[in-house]
């Protein structure tokens, strides 16, 4: 971990810094008996990136005689190991013969130093910090320790100046993620659960009746007739299938504006909550650019898509219909290559049935976990047909690859400097994947490590 070292002479507000930056949720304290006795150390998290927090204050009485004597011995060892010496002063008491002295000795040490003048609360504070020039040890930050004034911006300046981060271990095991479902990699228990999203009169309703088998919704033409939202239960042979808060399926919200407006939130919402999306069309109009929208809210999510054509009766050309359909969202909708989809009439039922298995299978591909030799073979393969490009003058060597978690299948690729993969080489990964390990229809998520 990157040494972060807090220096400056005695009183200054040094102990009251570290508390501040280490915060409650300290992860480590170590008292290290002997001259280090009261020396105090932390690992914390500043702007995302762990340090180890020395605070050189508790040794200052404990060492030797003179004043300058105690700061010296405190600061020293710790001083030497410093990735960056942050240098105290208090702006109230201005800069004082032993801020000098001490600052001089800093300056010699050849370390990175950010200056912050503390105690600085108020407009007046920040003046006074300003003295601080003089030190020549770069602008000061005004701060005050105890206000929690200007701690944020000392938190992104310590950040800045830390060392770039070490590269990544190779990930054996998946990781484990937050607690929001979304990034769960375990499939939680519980039926596959269902949106059905799409615009306004796309025939969302007319469909849920159809699959729940009765006429338990009422659909028509005449807006404002769907009522509010649903969670239910459908069953077919293969077993049960959660259709979770279907979003404009309780859009009406605004119908007096005659306007009938797709509540995006509603659609995001019921997304999140979802582990397959059908999106719904009226293929008599095609694939409008709400439609597009949508689907690029389901990628973004990081859910499966099926696309459903319904209103299939009221088609005229059914195989140019079919073939325009899929034009535009191959072109458009690049990401999502090979959508399954799955035509219908709502309204007479016909092909309504061959719905649900697709939305499994789609859920099974959203779920796949490839194992890390055949997609290292795989990996090899494609790096000799299409070797990576050259970057800077550079070849990039690109290493290997392995699956961090399922549910969108997310890859990590590792290589000297392959955070600098240009995007069309990793289109040509992302798309071999989808071939090679038959996953149509999933966004596909490549992150690159660099290693060195
Ligand atoms: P929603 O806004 O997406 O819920 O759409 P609705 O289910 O309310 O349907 C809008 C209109 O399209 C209604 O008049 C339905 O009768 C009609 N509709 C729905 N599905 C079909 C279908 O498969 N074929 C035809 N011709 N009309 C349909």
């Amino acid at each position: 971990l990157p040494i972060v070292v807090i220096a400056g002479r005695p009183n200054v507000g040094k102990s009251t810094l570290f508390n501040r930056l280490v915060g409650r949720r300290q992860a480590l304290v170590a008292d290290t008996p002997g001259v280090t006795r009261d020396r105090k150390e932390a690992e914390c998290t500043v702007r995302g990136r762990r340090i180890r927090l020395i605070d050189t204050a508790g040794l200052e009485e404990s060492a030797p005689d003179t004043l300058y004597g105690r700061m010296r011995a405190s600061s020293e060892s710790a001083v030497a190991q410093a990735d960056l010496v942050v240098f105290c002063i208090d702006a109230r008491a201005g800069i004082t013969p032993a801020d000098e002295h001490f600052a001089a000795w800093i300056r010699r040490q050849g370390r990175p130093v950010l200056l912050v003048a503390n105690k600085a609360e108020g407009r007046q504070g920040a003046a006074a910090a300003m003295e601080a020039f003089a030190l020549g040890l770069g602008t000061p930050l005004a701060i005050s320790a105890e206000h929690g004034e200007g701690l944020s911006e000392l938190m992104g300046e310590i950040a800045d100046r830390m060392p770039p981060e070490a590269p990544a271990e190779p990930v054996v095991e998946p990781p484990q993620y937050g607690e929001d479902g979304e990034e769960l990699d375990e499939r939680p228990p519980g039926p596959l659960r269902l949106a059905i999203v799409g615009r306004p009169n796309a025939g969302k309703s007319t469909l849920l009746n159809r699959l729940l088998g009765e006429e338990r919704m009422i659909t028509g033409p005449e807006p404002g007739l769907t009522r509010d939202s649903v969670t239910v239960l459908l069953h077919d042979e293969d077993g049960p299938i959660q259709l979770v808060d279907t979003a404009g399926l309780r859009r009406r919200a605004r119908v007096e504006d005659g306007l009938e407006k797709m509540s995006t939130s509603a659609t995001i919402e019921a997304l999140k909550m979802a582990e397959v999306v059908v999106l719904a069309l009226d293929a008599t109009l095609g694939v409008h650019e709400q439609d597009l929208q949508i689907a690029r809210l389901i990628e973004r999510e990081g859910r499966c898509c099926v696309l459903a054509l319904n209103k299939w009766d009221a088609v005229e050309d059914r195989i140019a219909t079919r073939q325009a359909i899929s034009d535009r969202i191959e072109t458009s909708l690049a990401q999502m290559r090979g959508i399954p989809v799955v035509s219908f009439s709502a309204l007479t039922g016909a092909n309504v049935h061959k719905l649900l298995p697709v939305v499994r299978r789609a859920h099974e591909v959203w779920n796949k976990r490839i194992p890390t030799g055949a997609l290292n073979r795989w990996f090899e393969m494609m790096l000799e047909r299409h070797s990576p490009p050259l970057v800077g003058g550079r070849r990039l060597k690109l290493r290997y690859m392995t699956q961090a978690k399922a549910r969108p299948p997310t890859f990590i690729l590792f290589g000297t400097r392959a955070e600098l993969l240009p995007e069309d080489y990793q289109r040509y990964l992302v798309n071999g994947l989808r071939e090679a390990f038959d996953l149509p229809g999933t966004p596909i998520r490549l992150l690159l490590r660099g290693t060195r």
